[in-house]
Order: C-alpha cells, then sequence, then structure tokens
C-alpha cells in the first residue's frame, strides 16, 4: 500500500475524511460513499478516530477495511492524550500488521468535564515520535490556521507547530472559510525554517447548526456574509452556497500553491464529488 509522503509534491493531492459509523445502516451509506467518491481518484482518504479513544476499535476495523479493499491508501487518526503509551504501540503495531502506512497523530482534547487529562503523552509531536518507533508509517499533523483554541499566543502557537512539523510528513488543518490565515500560517512557519507540505481543510456549511457548534469549538471565524446567506437559505439553495463557497475557497487555495486540498465529507458523497468536481479533480471520462 503506498504512502502518502510519496504522493505529496507533484499535482495537486485530493483527500477525503470519513468518521466510523455506529450503525450497520450508516455502514452501508458509508460503503456506498466510499464507491461513489472513488470516481474522483483520491490520493488518500483519512479516518477519524473517537474523541479520547471512545470507539476506537470502529476506527482501527473501518481503516483495515478501507486499505484491503480499495486502491487508495487510508490514513488512521490517532490520538494520545488519556492512552497509555504501550496501548498506543499495540495498535500501531496491529495497523502495521495489516498494511495500513499512514497515520494522522493528534494530541486529542482534556476530558469535557474539566477534569486533568490522564496518560503517558499530552501533545502530538510526543505521538509522533512514538510512531516513528514501531515502524516506518508516513505521519500527518494537525495544524489550525487560527491558532489552535488552547494556544495562547500565534509566537508560540507557531514555534510548537513548525517542532511538530519538523518531525512529521505534512499536515492537515482544520476547517476554515478564509484563505489569508491559512497562506499567513504558511509564511509564519516558513519564516520559522519551516516549509512541511500542509494541506487545507475544506468543509462545505450544509448544516448551519452543526458547523457553528464545530467551528466555535475549534475556534474557526465563519465571515458573516456567507453566515447570513446560509442561514436564510432553504436546503436546496443552501446546498448550491456550501458548493459555492468551499469551491471558491478550494480554487483560491490551490492557486496560491496549497499542497492540495483535504474534503471533510460527513460520510456524504454529493457535496464532496461536486467540490472535486468543481476543482478539476475528475476527468469526464471518470
Ligand atoms: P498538539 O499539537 O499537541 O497541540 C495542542 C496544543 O498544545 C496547542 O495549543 C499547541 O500549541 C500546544 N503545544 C504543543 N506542543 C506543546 C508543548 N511542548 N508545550 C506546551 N504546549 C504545546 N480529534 C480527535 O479526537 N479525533 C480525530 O480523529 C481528530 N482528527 C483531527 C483531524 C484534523 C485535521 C484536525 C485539525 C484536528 C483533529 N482532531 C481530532 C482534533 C485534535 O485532536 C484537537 O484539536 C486537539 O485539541 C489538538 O490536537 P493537535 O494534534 O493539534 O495537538
Amino acid at each position: 500500500m503506498a504512502q502518502i509522503r510519496d504522493l505529496l509534491g507533484g499535482s495537486p493531492t485530493l483527500s477525503f475524511e470519513f468518521f466510523p459509523p455506529k450503525t450497520d445502516a450508516a455502514a452501508r451509506g458509508l460503503e456506498k460513499t466510499v464507491y461513489e467518491l472513488r470516481r474522483a481518484n483520491p490520493t488518500f482518504v483519512s479516518v477519524t478516530y473517537g474523541a479520547g479513544g471512545t470507539d476506537a476499535h470502529r476506527t482501527r476495523d473501518l481503516v483495515v477495511e478501507l486499505t484491503l479493499n480499495h486502491p487508495f491508501p487510508t490514513m488512521a487518526h490517532l490520538t494520545c492524550m488519556n492512552h497509555r503509551r504501550q496501548d498506543l504501540v499495540t495498535l500501531l503495531e496491529d495497523y502495521r500488521d495489516h498494511g495500513v502506512r499512514n497515520i494522522l497523530a493528534l494530541g486529542g482534547d482534556p476530558p469535557a468535564d474539566g477534569s486533568a487529562p490522564s496518560g503517558e503523552l499530552t501533545y502530538a509531536s510526543e505521538l509522533v515520535d512514538l510512531v516513528r518507533t514501531v515502524d516506518d508509517f508516513t505521519v500527518g499533523v494537525a495544524a489550525f490556521p487560527e491558532l489552535h483554541p488552547r494556544s495562547e499566543n500565534t509566537g508560540q502557537d507557531r514555534r510548537f507547530l513548525a517542532h511538530k512539523l519538523e518531525r512529521a510528513d505534512f499536515a492537515v488543518t482544520q476547517f476554515f472559510f478564509d484563505a489569508a490565515p491559512y497562506f499567513r500560517m504558511v509564511e509564519e512557519l516558513a519564516s520559522l525554517g519551516c516549509h512541511t507540505p500542509i494541506l487545507p481543510g475544506l468543509m462545505p456549511v450544509t448544516n448551519p447548526a452543526s458547523i457553528a457548534r464545530f467551528a466555535a469549538m475549534n475556534g474557526t471565524r465563519v465571515p458573516p456574509g456567507l453566515w447570513a446567506r446560509i442561514s436564510e437559505a432553504g436546503d436546496d439553495d443552501r446546498l448550491e452556497i456550501a458548493l459555492e463557497a468551499a469551491s471558491q475557497l478550494g480554487h483560491e487555495l490551490l492557486d496560491g500553491g496549497a499542497p492540495g486540498v483535504h474534503l471533510y465529507t460527513l460520510n456524504r458523497s454529493d457535496v464532496a464529488m461536486r467540490v472535486a468536481e468543481n476543482l478539476g479533480f475528475v476527468s469526464a471520462a471518470s
């Protein structure tokens, strides 16, 4: 199975993010989504990991299933907070033994009840180092163009990010709706001597209530003009506005030199496919 690091640096990459379904019906829905999105010939796909390791087996099983049954590489998200080192190593060895070659190494979040995080690792950079001890995986990490919500100042955030990126092969960003903070982050990292590829994450806003919740959680700014158009629109118009906004942002990012785009699909194929088409990733013959 290909390693993502070998696919970066040429033509812009296209990747799709999925979450592990919780019911049989949702699993059948995701299977259909994945087959539909194969037409876009994605460079890779990724599978999220439940907060703090909840339902970790679902992520593991889906990652292994996608790796075995599809031609594109699958990347497993993995968080380290609230985990024991040996449990992480055991999971990484299991991935290695099933041909999974790509890991997104994440810090994860402290418990929602405000209690102190447990576990033997605190930061994603420590997980990157741990992953490297198990095998020669491609290791991705997270980046936050508008700063990580727990970061107190930009300079410190960028220094920690540069330190993490020096150990990783690439990064994927949190979703955002304005290209300027992405390009500013890339420049700030370059001024620290860091040139690791950073794939921007695009989330088409099809459900205003959940986007507002995610955006507040992640410190993402939703431009007021886009927010007003989306909130006032009916379902069909909303879909078209979401597509237009995501496609326009994608064009701006790719034209400005972003190495690819990562689409948060929410396990739906329709919107992701149309954004991929609008960005020129799907040829008429496919
Ligand atoms: P870190 O890199 O550890 O950074 C967290 C904070 O600590 C930042 O403020 C950073 O500046 C600071 N920091 C870093 N190093 C140090 C240091 N040495 N000393 C002091 N401070 C430091 N969460 C999930 O639970 N499951 C998922 O599947 C998942 N997928 C994600 C995918 C993407 C693309 C992104 C962007 C996020 C994802 N998340 C996921 C969320 C992520 O786990 C949280 O945002 C988490 O709060 C931070 O993760 P991180 O990897 O950026 O952490």
